[in-house]
């Protein structure tokens, strides 16, 4: 008997086969995931888990008797080498073959690697996995001075983390402020200027020519213009690559993600993408196609994709949300707008709002401690809705009457 094989136990995994069961699909259902951990969530590792407030268990996904309950084999460290697509079977690193009649490739993404000398000194670290946090969280009590290159959203997370336990910390971008491919300028400007109070400390418009060790260990960064920062534990963020090769060694359609269509199918009717590793359309990008990198997609991808095997196929069109935590401030995403699209800012009660607009079109609205405003946004974003420039500016302006 072959059933569902699901490749990757992250949130997008997770959420399909949790999904599938819920839908009442009552075939086969198999996990199959490299990490040694159950399903758990990635979002506090930069968050509550770094900073002590939530442990291993608390970031499970499910319960660990979930799986046996719902019947789902879901098999840790243990990783799928390749797709036998005319015999429909994946090849796993322990030498067994599963057969499917449907795979769900759910690989998320993997850290950017930084390509310059010296990443491979102890000291010098990414984070994605428990076992990353885990490294991190060691050192950081032995760290005197702390750079963070990349000032992304994991990046200033991590930073303002360090901070607030009272240690040196540098960050250090490319671009001319931070999250800037992500984020419009007064929400950037924003959180430049909540870290830089917390005491951190930014070096903008350069690049990293090296880490630089002593006895095998990161001492300090060479900057592009040679100036020299200390560092003995250095964080790399910039950005991830989908986890696409297992896909594109099968002969799969790829480019930047796993190209998928509407209702989430690869060019193999047989073969699923879901969560970080896809590309699939959708209305919200500006060119028509996208692959997120987010909690809300890989659980709505993984809905979806359940909704479809289960004889209720819809097309993906789940609102583009987003949140993260710095300093002490919640910043909420609606939308994918481009790094050129207009801002135009209002205060609100608590925060402030920043609309971004694609000539009269409203491509997102960002938000920072306005969880009402965000929940009125999201309904505003889905049903394509653009108040004019003016009405957005107004403070007056009724957000949650518009969303009604
Ligand atoms: P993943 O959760 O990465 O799961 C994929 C799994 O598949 C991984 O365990 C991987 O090891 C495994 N895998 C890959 N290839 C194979 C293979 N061949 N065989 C077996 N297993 C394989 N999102 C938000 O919305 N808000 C946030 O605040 C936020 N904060 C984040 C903070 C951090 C530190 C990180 C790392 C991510 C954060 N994210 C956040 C992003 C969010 O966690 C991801 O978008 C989400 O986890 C994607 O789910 P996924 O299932 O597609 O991928």
């Amino acid at each position: 008997e072959t059933g569902i094989v699901v490749v990757g136990a992250g949130q997008a995994g997770l959420q399909a086969a949790a999904s599938l069961r819920e839908a009442g699909y009552g075939g086969l259902l198999t996990m199959i995931g490299d990490e040694p951990s159950l399903p758990y969530q990635r979002p506090p590792l930069s968050k509550a888990y770094l900073a002590g407030k939530v442990d291993a268990t608390g970031l499970f996904l499910r319960a660990p008797g979930f799986y046996a309950d719902h019947g789902i084999a879901c098999e840790t460290s243990v990783e799928a080498v390749a797709i036998d697509r005319a015999a429909r079977r994946v090849r796993l690193s322990d030498g067994r073959d599963l057969g499917y009649d449907h795979l769900v490739l759910a690989t998320g993404s993997r850290n950017r690697p930084l390509p310059v000398p010296g990443t491979e000194l102890a000291g010098v670290y990414q984070l994605r996995s428990i076992a990353d946090a885990d490294r991190i969280q060691a050192a950081i009590g032995e760290a005197r001075s702390i750079a963070i290159v990349g000032a992304g959203f994991i990046g200033l997370e991590f930073a303002s983390i360090c901070a607030a336990r009272g240690l040196s910390v540098t960050v250090i971008e490319a671009a001319d402020r931070p999250m800037a491919r992500a984020v419009s300028e007064p929400i950037a400007t924003f959180f430049r200027e909540v870290h830089e109070s917390a005491g951190i400390r930014f070096l903008f418009g350069g690049g990293v020519q090296a880490i630089e060790g002593w006895a095998g260990r990161a001492a300090s960064i060479v900057l592009s213009d040679g100036a020299t920062c200390p560092a003995d534990l250095v964080l790399i963020g910039i950005g991830v690559l989908p986890n696409q090769d297992l896909a594109a060694e099968a002969g799969l359609h790829v480019e930047d993600g796993i190209v998928v269509d509407s209702v989430l199918l690869t060019d193999d009717p047989s073969i699923s993408a879901i969560g970080d590793c896809a590309r699939f359309p959708t209305r919200f990008a500006a060119h028509g196609t996208a692959r997120v990198e987010s909690v809300q997609n890989a659980i709505d991808h993984g809905r979806c994709l359940a909704a479809r095997i289960t004889g209720r196929p819809a097309p993906y069109d789940a609102v583009p949300w987003f949140w993260s935590d710095q300093g002490g401030h919640k910043l909420q995403m609606v939308g994918l707008p481009g790094p050129s699209d207009v801002s135009v800012r209002r205060a609100t009660a608590g925060g402030f709002t920043v609309f971004r607009y694609r000539g009269p079109h409203l491509t997102g609205i960002e938000t920072v401690d306005s969880a009402a405003e965000h929940m009125a946004a999201r309904r505003i974003i889905a049903r394509g809705l653009s108040p004019t420039q003016d009405e957005a500016a107004d403070p007056t302006f009724d957000l949650k009457a518009l969303a009604m």
